[in-house]
């Protein structure tokens, strides 16, 4: 059996269900979520929350970016509680999303990638289901292409902070500089 996509369709050939709806297979669990700034727009917007409610700050890593603010080099991710997204609801009847309208773009992907325009598939993924790859980046595509454009103008605007703020910032202000960039981009 290939499945299409998740959240999109009804993925499952056989049932009709969304393949994720009933798979309890920890993605939302053993993943640090990292974000980007359209992803903390959305969830801010549509939760009516500061983004310090629900984001994190891990180290970053050699081999990203990396946000340059006085608490040191950082990225920024989602909460998490008990070891799992602070957004997942489980319970022994339910395991879901609960911000599923406006998710961060790399859940809506996973466990696919958009890289130069280019779909992969994650190598080091947990997702059991066999999907099918043309189906999924036929149906995913505006989103794929949409999220590959978000990560870049997120790594346009950290270099740009970087540059003009080498530590000497708090990430308060960095959440403030990255939201208006969003916000004057969609104006624009
Ligand atoms: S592991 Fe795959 S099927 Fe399961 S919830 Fe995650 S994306 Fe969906
Ligand atoms: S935002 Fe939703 S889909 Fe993404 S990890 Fe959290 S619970 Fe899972």
């Amino acid at each position: 059996m290939k499945l299409i996509s998740k959240g999109y369709d009804s993925g499952n050939d056989e049932t009709g269900e969304f393949p994720c709806v009933s798979c309890h297979t920890n993605c939302c669990k053993e993943y640090v979520i990292f974000v980007n700034a359209h992803d903390v727009y959305r969830l801010s917007i549509g939760l009516g929350l500061a983004p310090e409610s629900f984001l994190d700050v891990y180290g970053a890593k050699d081999y990203s970016l990396g946000i340059k603010v006085k608490e040191g080099l950082i990225d920024l991710a989602l909460k998490q509680n008990n070891g799992a997204c602070k957004f997942l609801e489980e319970t022994k009847d339910v395991f879901r999303c609960t911000v599923n309208d406006i998710k961060p773009g790399v859940c809506k992907s996973y466990p696919f990638e958009m890289k130069n325009g280019k779909l992969n598939q994650m190598t080091s993924m947990m997702c059991p289901i066999d999907w099918d790859i043309a189906k999924f980046e036929e149906m995913m595509i505006t989103h794929l292409k949409k999220d590959e454009f978000e990560w870049k103008f997120y790594d346009k605007l950290v270099k740009e902070w970087n540059t003009k703020h080498w530590r000497k910032k708090p990430l308060s202000a960095f959440l403030k500089f990255m939201l208006d960039k969003v916000e004057s981009s969609l104006i624009s």
